[in-house]
Order: structure tokens, then sequence, then C-alpha cells
């Protein structure tokens, strides 16, 4: 069950996204295939190597420096992996995918299909100028007790948004 509603989610807010590129003529890049299917392709590992695999995967996106972090969360094996794509409006879109596993199976569909297209959603948007801002989180422990509260105006929304100024 928890397998489809992260598929639902997922699904969703790649709909809403192509809805808002559709409304707004945003402006993306195609990323070759075999580019999705090798992220895709790295799921081997615990939580915390699969997130610090969604980390090395936004860097090799160009995600960097104040636009990369990490942010802890209380009880779980790893944080989760924010990457900020600045725009110009106060506005943010937020896109997240879970990069845990159930300790049944490889957890590939659920959810490191999501996880894993993070960074190629930044690297497809990062091409030209956009309006709003988009932050990317990679979120820990979702199969143990979500981690999303964390990012809550009540959590922070200066932990959660390093180096962005509204
Ligand atoms: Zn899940």
């Amino acid at each position: 069950m928890a397998s489809k509603i992260c598929f639902s989610l997922a699904l969703g807010l790649l709909l809403a996204v192509a809805a808002a590129a559709r409304a707004q003529s945003v402006r993306y890049v195609e990323l070759p295939r075999d580019v999705i299917e090798e992220r895709l392709r790295q799921y081997a590992g615990p939580d915390p190597a699969r997130g610090a695999n969604v980390k090395k995967l936004f860097r090799e996106a160009g995600c960097s420096g104040e636009h990369l972090a990490e942010q802890p969360v209380a009880r779980a094996s790893a944080p989760n992996v924010l990457c900020i794509l600045p725009g110009v409006s106060r506005r943010v879109i937020l896109v997240g995918a879970h990069f845990d596993h159930a300790p049944e199976g490889e957890g590939v569909a659920d959810n490191w299909s999501g996880a894993s297209l993070l960074p190629s959603l930044y690297q497809s948007l990062n091409s030209a100028p956009r309006r709003h801002t988009f932050v990317f989180v990679g979120f820990t422990d979702e199969e143990t007790g979500f981690s999303a509260p964390a990012l809550t105006p009540t959590g922070s929304q200066r932990m959660i948004l390093p180096g962005f100024r509204p």
C-alpha cells in the first residue's frame, strides 16, 4: 500500500510540474534516457548510502555549494537531502521523493525510482531562467515515520532553505 501511495505522489508531482510547464511555458532540456537509467541503477546499499547517492547525483547534475544541503531529521538513519533551484518570485515548488526502503525487497519502485529522478528534474530545469524557486527533497525514513513534517514552517524554514532569501 505504501508503494501505491508513493507512486501516486510521485506521479501527481510529475503531472503537476508538467501542467505548470504547459501553463507557463517552462523551458527545460530533455535528458538522455541512458542518464536517467544509470541513476535508477544506483539503488544498492542501506538507506544512508542511498541518501549519500542522492546527494552525489545532485552534485553530478550541477547542484552544489549553498544550494545543496542536508537536513538532519531526529531519530532518522540519514538526513533529508535538499537541492534548491532559485527563481525570482517568492513562491516555492517542492518536489520530493523518499530514498529509504522497507526491509522487504530493494525499494527500487518504492521509491528509488522517484528519488533518483530528482537530480534529473533539477538538471532539466536548470538550463533556463525560471520564475519560481524549486526545492527538490530526497526524504529519509518515510517507511518508518514520515519525515516531511520537518519541512513545515514549525520546523524552521531557514534551516531547510539555506542561502534562500525570499
Ligand atoms: Zn514508500
